[in-house]
């Protein structure tokens, strides 16, 4: 079997590239978990077996994170999409305002149901007149309501392929953000953060569960006119257990923890993921005769690397090649165009050593 197993080198923006030794282990835990004669996925959520994976996959998080007690970790359905919702229906009470911070097309979406709820503002918006976002702003560009119920940014703007490299101050007003696409790239201190959410598919896990990392205190200032299943508090009062959580994507979050848990935790992960950065955007530099990246480089991201060739047809044949050569996933967002080469945690140095040879050689025969 294993002699033919054939794994590309997965470039994808997400759902994207997982660690293989996290797919081994659910491959040899799928048909009987621990002995029981079952998989996880068949398991109660109120069973014993399960109740161990939900409460490590947790615990590792915190352990990972260095979670102060003042917060709690979720894990929640409905993506980060549904965050871009329950953060104004919980926290965005009548006679108040919230400030977006504006980075990129998700950040426009989560703006975009805000408004649905109640009162918002613009704080800051590195938007260009073609729509597209090169940059993300300085904290002097940034205009805070300082009554606001809360700021709400994004880390890391997947489809445009910039990056917060320090955190904004927001003084005494609540932060939320969005770190879908760069959740546990590196050590983050998350208790200056009233809440932080994250959809597993980027650098997490598989698609269907998001994590929420709430201070718990903030929770009390929550609005409780709302149904109960879109409250964070039920959520956090019963441990993420209110109604039947994604059972299996938990599963493999936690088959994920413990691989960076092994692999040195998140010190390791910076470490890996600069130095992919750093290969990859050089190999584009170097040949900035033929590639273009257009993201200034104090907001390049290390996470989503967007570039392109000197025209459409080109990129078009790079994307054909890379596949012929095992190397997928790097066509650009619908929205963006061009190209993009997403390096999330499970991507080696390795791997992208492999894409950096390839450009080269694209380079030299269609320059
Ligand atoms: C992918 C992504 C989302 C949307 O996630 P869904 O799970 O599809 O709802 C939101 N924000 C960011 C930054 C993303 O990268």
């Amino acid at each position: 079997m294993s002699d033919r197993l054939m794994r590309v080198i997965n470039f994808n923006a997400g759902p994207a590239a997982l660690p293989l030794p996290a797919l081994e282990q659910a491959r040899d835990e799928l048909l009987d978990f621990r002995g029981t004669g079952m998989s996880i996925m068949e398991h109660s959520h109120r069973g014993k077996a399960y109740e161990a994976v939900h409460q490590e996959a947790s615990a590792l998080l915190g352990k990972l994170l260095n979670l102060p007690a003042t917060h709690q970790v979720l894990f929640l359905t409905g993506g980060a999409s549904t965050q871009f919702a329950l953060v104004p229906l919980n926290f965005l009470s009548p006679g108040r305002s919230a400030d977006y911070v504006l980075t990129g097309g998700w950040s426009e979406k989560a703006l975009d149901e805000a408004k649905l709820v109640g009162s918002t503002r613009v704080a800051a918006s590195t938007r260009l007149a073609d729509g597209r976002y090169t940059r993300v702003p300085s904290q002097a560009e940034v205009q805070l309501d300082s009554s606001a119920a809360y700021v709400h940014t994004t880390s890391n703007n997947t489809l445009f392929g910039t990056q917060f490299h320090a955190w904004l101050d927001t003084g005494a007003v609540p932060h939320v953000c969005d770190m879908s696409s760069d959740f546990l790239w590196r050590p983050t201190d998350l208790s200056r953060f009233h809440l932080v959410y994250a959809g597993a598919q980027k650098n997490l896990g598989p698609s269907g569960v998001v994590v929420v990392v709430v201070r718990r205190d903030w929770l009390q200032a929550a609005r409780t006119d709302i149904p109960k299943i879109f409250r964070y508090a039920t959520h956090a009062e019963t441990d993420s257990l209110y109604n039947t959580p994604p059972t299996f994507a938990i599963y493999l979050v936690r088959n994920v923890l413990q691989w960076i848990d092994r692999e040195g935790g998140l010190g390791a992960m910076e470490a890996r993921n600069r130095a992919k950065a750093d290969a990859l955007y050089g190999a584009l530099d170097a040949r900035s005769g033929f590639y273009t990246a257009p993201v200034e480089r104090g907001s390049r991201s290390v996470m989503n690397i967007v570039f392109r060739t000197p025209s459409e047809a080109l990129d078009a044949k790079l994307v054909a090649q890379a596949e012929k050569a095992g190397l997928v996933g790097l066509k650009g967002h619908r929205l963006t165009g061009g190209l993009r080469a997403s390096t999330y945690n499970a991507v080696s140095l390795q791997d992208v050593e492999t894409l950096v040879s390839f450009l080269a050689s694209f380079a030299q025969a269609n320059g």
